[in-house]
């Protein structure tokens, strides 16, 4: 058994899940050796992103230098990782550097596949093609919302996993509102939402209010409906009927404003090596978080192959859980915390209204206040609005919650 000064943690990823586990690693075994290797030199706070769109949150709000969040005390490693050699103990950083850990977490997050989808790439932040999941593109998602006239708003979601699964709704709701209260009616306009899901929302009771919610602003839905390729310059989205029964059926849909959610997967350098699970995401037991087959790698966040709603909410809950078992692991006993699958989905249904979806891994409803969250309202509109950023950079990223 090692001594405890001993003990190298590598974290490889220095988003939500990163910092977060740095933080409270930092807190709860300060004599550990904490190195995290991370690229960027930014941190983003994605979940606001939906609100820059929306038209009323600074994007500049939403970034910060990644050296104000790492915690003092953790070495960072300023570098991507390339490739896990779970048998000798090592990471390889893009510099040819082999690291060497005790513990392992890999929180590599989402990879977001832009390029999937024909002619995207190109026609991105142009051609009233948005998108609020990327800090680039949130504020060009708002400029589109505002220009729009009428005509046919297109809002995609892929049938992929995806990080926040009501991510592509709420700026749906967000634009119907900002439409409405210009006095858009449903002669000026059709709201379409095209998603490659079966439905509209996974957990039946926020699913109720959000078809109300879909009716209120008139919005029309098709389900198994895949997007394939878009041509900007000509306003022209191609949807594919992925349903069993749709034999493929392509359909050429006319836009004034496409928003799109990319198709998401695993990050290439997990799903090409030792550690993926049989979808490319990184292997672990869905309570203890701990790889199967190496006891001293940990999966945290999105790039953890778990049955979960991928959300930061989630993560406050899996950082926990993956601190008490390393400390279980690297002291020679079995892991013993459990993580429920929590997530939660602050779903906005309009400028100044939210519903506060909260369940876990079988979809049971796991509300944190005392009244019905299904219903929309104000209160948790604010939570969204003032306090969960406040939240997020001051008690998140420190390891205090
Ligand atoms: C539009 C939008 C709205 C959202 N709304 C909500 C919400 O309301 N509530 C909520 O809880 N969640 C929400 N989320 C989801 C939330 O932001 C993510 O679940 C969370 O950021 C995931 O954290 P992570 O650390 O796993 O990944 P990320 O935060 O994405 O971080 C991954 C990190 O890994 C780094 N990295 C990548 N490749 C390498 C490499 N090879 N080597 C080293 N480092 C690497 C990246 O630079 C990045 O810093 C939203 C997300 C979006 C996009």
């Amino acid at each position: 058994m090692l001594s405890k000064k001993e003990k190298t943690i590598v974290i490889a990823g220095g988003g939500n899940a990163g910092i977060s586990l740095a933080a409270r690693l930092r807190r709860t075994h300060p004599h550990w050796r904490v190195r995290l290797v991370e690229p960027s030199d930014k941190h983003y706070y994605q979940p606001a992103w939906t609100m820059v769109g929306g038209g009323f949150y600074d994007v500049r709000k939403t970034v910060r230098e990644m050296e104000k969040v790492i915690p003092s005390g953790v070495e960072w490693l300023k570098d991507a990782v390339v490739g896990f050699l779970p048998e000798k103990n090592h990471v390889i950083l893009a510099s040819g550097e082999k690291v060497y850990y005790d513990a392992l977490v890999v929180a590599l997050g989402i990879r977001l596949m832009w390029d999937a989808v024909k002619g995207l790439p190109e026609t991105l932040g142009k051609n009233q093609v948005c998108s609020v999941y990327e800090f680039h593109l949130a504020a060009y998602t708002a400029e589109c919302i505002r220009q729009f006239r009428g005509g046919r708003a297109l809002f995609t979601a892929p049938d992929t996993p995806v990080k926040c699964g009501g991510a592509p709704q709420k700026i749906m709701y967000l634009a119907a509102d900002a439409f409405q209260r210009r006095g858009l009616t449903a002669q000026h306009m059709n709201i379409e939402f095209w998603s490659g899901g079966t439905r509209v929302f996974a957990v039946e009771k926020y699913e109720k209010t959000l078809l109300r919610v879909i009716q209120r602003y008139g919005i029309q839905t098709h389900f198994r409906r895949r997007l394939e390729a878009v041509d900007g310059p000509g306003k022209k989205a191609v949807f594919r009927d992925i349903s069993p029964e749709g034999e493929g059926r392509v359909f050429e849909e006319s836009f004034d404003l496409l928003h799109v959610t990319p198709p998401q997967g695993p990050p290439q350098v997990v799903s090409s090596s030792p550690l993926a699970d049989e979808k490319g995401w990184v292997a672990a037991d869905k309570y203890t978080l701990q790889h199967p087959r190496w006891s001293n790698v940990f999966a945290l966040g999105d790039c953890a192959g778990l049955p979960v709603s991928r959300t930061g909410a989630a993560i406050r809950k899996q950082v926990p859980v993956v601190v008490q078992n390393l400390e279980a692991v690297l002291s020679g006993t079995p892991p013993q915390a459990r993580y429920n699958g929590y997530s939660s989905c602050p779903i906005l249904t309009g400028k100044g209204r939210l519903v506060l979806a909260e369940f876990d891994y079988d979809l049971k409803p796991l509300e944190t206040f005392p009244f019905d969250q299904s219903k929309e309202r104000w209160s948790m509109f604010a939570l969204k609005r003032y306090i969960l950023p406040w939240l997020y950079w001051n008690k998140i990223l420190t390891g205090k919650m």
